[in-house]
């Protein structure tokens, strides 16, 4: 049994256990990457300020065609961290073209624009399949998304009962989630058992699950 670690920005701790997409943000050149691993790469919100946007973005599409690049991202929009939400949109509508060009998904930031997000997937109307990383919502926001042909990856703040993105873990359909540790020092296998615990289910079913979720967005060179 393997786990997945669909968001991570920190190599795997067991890697003949843990399959993991290390999140590569530009201007981070895709050789100080270990070879092996699986990466995403894509311009961050956050790590814009003081870059030259084109420069990055032309890092994004030369990086995009890599095999070991299985996913563009992350990429979106973020209404607390980062440059005017204009300047975020435009890098984020040339990702999503990057993503639709070299036909991998695109792995999905967003804080506080939630609604934006959606707008542009109605407007795009992409053929690659998006998924919201940590996405730590409310079960009206998981079903929004879900609704629209989203995938949603959930990180370590389910191991929190009581949060609200427990609540939608709980709901969400079986072949429509992830499971990521992104920036935290948590365990990818905490997280499994965790979500195993909240969906009532063995922890082998849960990694099935998820493992046919990976297999279905992610084509592995
Ligand atoms: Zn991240």
């Amino acid at each position: 049994m393997k786990y997945i670690d669909f968001h991570t920005h920190t190599y795997p701790d067991q890697p003949d256990k843990i399959t993991a997409i290390l999140s590569c943000v530009a201007p981070e050149p895709l050789t100080s990457f270990k070879n092996g691993i699986l990466l995403s790469y894509g311009i961050h919100p956050w790590y814009i300020e003081g870059q030259d946007p084109e420069k990055l973005m032309a890092q994004v599409k030369e990086a995009a065609h890599y095999n070991r690049v299985v996913a563009i991202g992350e990429a979106g929009l973020d209404k607390v961290k980062g440059p005017p939400i204009d300047v975020q949109k435009r890098l984020f509508s040339q990702q999503i073209e990057i993503s639709e060009l070299v036909r991998k998904p695109l792995i999905i930031h967003t804080v506080k624009a939630n609604n934006e997000v959606l707008l542009f997937h109605k407007n795009f109307a992409p053929k690659q399949p998006w998924i919201i990383h940590g996405f730590s919502g409310h079960p009206q926001e998981m079903e929004q998304f879900v609704g629209a042909g989203f995938y949603l990856s959930f990180g370590p703040r389910i191991l929190y009962q009581e949060h609200k993105a427990a609540e939608s873990l709980k709901q969400i359909p079986a072949d429509k989630f992830l499971l990521e540790t992104d920036h935290t020092n948590k365990s990818i296998l905490r997280v499994y058992e965790k979500a195993a615990e909240i969906r009532g289910i063995s922890l082998k079913k849960l990694a099935f699950t998820i493992e046919n979720n990976f297999n279905a967005l992610i084509s592995i060179p």
